[in-house]
């Protein structure tokens, strides 16, 4: 299981294709990604390899500034197309994906079907998802806000990352437990699970601390706890070449 993720002036796509190959020595059963692009936010994903996804995807609409990559160990749901990631929240405009486990998903999940909600996948991950929406229409917060919110009532390990359709600037990602890495280039950011799929980018990186949440452009990185307060990131030097 592993995620990747890219903001900045590449096509995004092909790293977090290649990123997600380097990462394929942690094992999976599912590849998905997510991009946003002019015809708005785009989901691909399946059951099977990386390479086979992106032989499905061949002639499709793939160019891309920003997007977010996933392989899935399942652990909520059986290997399908259905419960691969990225996940759609229900409103359609929220892409996200999910290493880890969310252990109280199903008291969340109950609060949500009475609300109305109905699940496409079997997925932990759609349940965290839907969450964090309803947070942010009741709320009326911004989405960085609702994750936060969201994260202080989860119990379990995560690294997530979210697409916003209409924020196509900006990734958000988080975690307590499962690893994520963020690349600092020129005018640019990479994530992933380990340093591996940015490594012909930028010897700079920040390991994320846990229940820290990371509010991504191209240009900028803000990191922040649960407490809504500004943690200053640390920056590492990488000293593996790829
Ligand atoms: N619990 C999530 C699922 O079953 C994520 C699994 C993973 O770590 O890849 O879909």
């Amino acid at each position: 299981c592993g995620i990747v993720g890219y903001i900045g002036p590449r096509e995004a796509y092909p790293i977090i294709i290649t990123g997600l190959k380097r990462q394929e020595y942690r094992g999976y059963d599912s590849t998905g990604v997510a991009l946003i692009n002019d015809e708005g936010l785009l989901i691909y994903k399946q059951k099977g390899k990386v390479a086979e996804l992106e032989e499905t995807l061949i002639g499709k609409s793939l160019h891309a500034n920003i997007g977010i990559g996933h392989t899935r160990w399942a652990t909520h749901g059986e290997p399908s197309d259905v419960n691969a990631h990225p996940h759609k929240s229900a409103g359609g405009k929220l892409a996200m994906i999910h290493n880890g486990i969310i252990e109280n998903y199903a008291q969340l999940k109950k609060e949500l079907i009475n609300k109305g909600y109905t699940f496409r996948s079997e997925t932990d991950t759609e349940v965290l998802l839907n969450f964090i929406e309803e947070i942010q229409k009741n709320s009326k917060c911004d989405l960085e806000e609702a994750v936060r919110i969201a994260l202080k009532r989860v119990s379990g390990a995560y690294v997530i990352l979210l697409l916003d359709q209409d924020n196509p600037d900006t990734i958000i990602a988080a975690r307590k437990g499962s690893p994520l890495v963020i690349g600092i280039g020129k005018g640019e950011h990479f994530l992933g699970s380990d340093a591996t799929p940015m490594l012909e980018y930028t010897k700079e990186v920040v390991y994320v601390n846990d229940y820290e949440i990371a509010v991504i452009k191209a240009d900028q990185l803000i990191l922040k706890n649960l407490g809504n307060e500004k943690q200053t990131p640390y920056i590492s030097k990488l000293d593996i070449e790829l």
